[in-house]
């Protein structure tokens, strides 16, 4: 991507109204556009951070043997009406409207009840089970408070998955495996360390739920560890009954602010039951089907890395989700010769700053941007045959060969 020839523009102030941090850096800095309050717009940047999130966790997802599916946004309201959950008393962030030809229909805020209906055009016997799909979709939710950035959006993007079983046994297996493959995905996305699977509640249907929480600042929720952060668990629970459970005492937890960025359901039969998904079993009794029901809040984890990373200078990529590992600059004739030549060598990772502007302009640009690697190439640095490498996120530089650099 050459920066002369995109639309986008690096800018020195955030919109008045955009008072999250996360949310004004990655429009100051390109990645997103602001629509209104809880509405953006992922501009080539953006989107591609977006990509990269989604790639990390398709990658886990499928090797669990998840088929990955789109389901429509717009619903029917009657799956919705058999569980209750059409009901603006029972669910108070729906976006509804008229259809024009009579009745009314609703944007998707999740998809248990379209998924678990669709299924039972397709689930009939135990030998169809277990199965389980996901997808990346856009939800909308009329959510109170939009203030957070894209931590909080009326429109965002999440992947929820959904597991089918013929036993609550069978399910059990694989929450444990979903459990394993979040893991795995934090630590890929770059939040692994600050991410805490917590027990959070599980409705009448389960004890607990698990919520994936990254500590942070400006996170929405509060949430309670021990020690050794072992234990870790939101208000929800925070009850005699569970700290006997997990054996923790309350005077040993400590309270800090969190993002939760998924959370895994065991929903057995809630949504199964009054939808009326069943299969055969071996001896050709009709069963109800286990669901478990799995999240992670895809834009909302770009928003979580922004504001985890980002420093008084701007943004700042782990290297797995940055839109491109380099930010390149070429100063003078022969240094813009040399970028040029590096810029062809290295499709796809690199962001080419060839605007006719000040190399400081630049250099400010390529902080803010966030990229992991500044290369500077000039004629100083090719009389080593080397290129000035800055890493972003330690801010320490080196000369590298260019033959050295992949
Ligand atoms: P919250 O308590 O933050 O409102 P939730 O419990 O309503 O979240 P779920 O319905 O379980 O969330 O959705 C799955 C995931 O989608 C969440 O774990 C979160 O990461 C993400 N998410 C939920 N609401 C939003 C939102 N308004 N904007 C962005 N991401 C969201
Ligand atoms: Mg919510």
């Amino acid at each position: 991507m050459r920066l002369s020839q995109t639309f986008i523009k690096t800018l020195r102030e955030a919109p008045k109204d955009e008072t999250a941090r996360n949310g004004a850096l990655l429009v100051r800095a390109g990645y997103i556009h602001k629509e209104m309050a809880g509405v953006y717009d992922y501009l080539p940047l953006g989107l591609r951070v977006i990509e990269n999130i989604k790639r990390i966790i398709r990658e886990e997802l499928n090797k669990l043997g998840c088929e990955e599916i789109s389901m429509s946004a717009l619903q029917n309201p009657e799956p919705w009406e058999k569980t209750g959950r059409f009901s603006d008393q029972e669910v108070d962030i729906w976006f509804k409207t008229e259809v024009s030809s009579g009745g009314e229909l609703g944007l998707a805020p999740t998809h248990e009840e379209p998924i678990t209906n669709m299924l039972k055009a397709y689930i009939t016997s135990y030998k169809d089970l277990p199965l389980q799909v996901y997808q990346f979709q856009t939800k909308f939710r009329n959510e109170l408070r939009a203030k957070s950035g894209i931590l909080r959006g009326r429109e965002f993007l999440m992947k929820d998955l959904y597991s089918f079983h013929t036993s609550e046994e069978d399910l059990d297996r694989f929450y444990g495996e979903v459990e394993k493959a979040y893991a795995k995905i934090f630590d890929r996305l770059g939040i692994g360390g600050d991410t805490y699977e917590t027990f959070a509640s599980g409705g009448i249907f389960s004890k607990y739920s698990h919520e994936y929480q990254t500590f942070l600042p400006v996170g929405e929720d509060t949430v309670y560890y021990n020690g050794d952060k072992s234990v870790v668990l939101n208000d929800e629970v925070l009850n005699d009954e569970t700290l006997e459970d997990l054996g923790v005492k309350r005077e040993d937890l400590v309270a800090t602010t969190a993002a939760e960025v998924g959370n895994i359901f065991k929903l057995k039969t809630k949504y199964s039951e009054p939808l009326g998904l069943k299969f055969t079993d071996q001896n050709n009794e009709l069963k109800t089907v286990y669901m478990g029901c799995y999240g992670i809040g895809v834009s909302r984890v770009m928003g979580v890395i922004a504001e985890k990373f980002a420093d008084d200078k701007g943004l700042v990529w782990p290297e797995a989700v940055a839109p491109y590992k380099y930010h390149l600059v070429g100063i003078g004739e022969e240094g813009m010769e040399a970028a040029e030549k590096f810029y062809a060598e290295h499709p796809g990772e690199v962001l080419f700053d060839d605007r006719d502007i000040r190399p400081g302009e630049k250099f400010a640009d390529a902080e803010l941007m966030g990229l992991p690697y500044r290369v500077v190439i000039s004629a100083k640095t090719l009389a080593e045959e080397s290129a000035e490498i800055t890493e972003r996120i330690t801010g320490k530089t080196k000369l590298v060969k260019l033959s050295d650099l992949k």
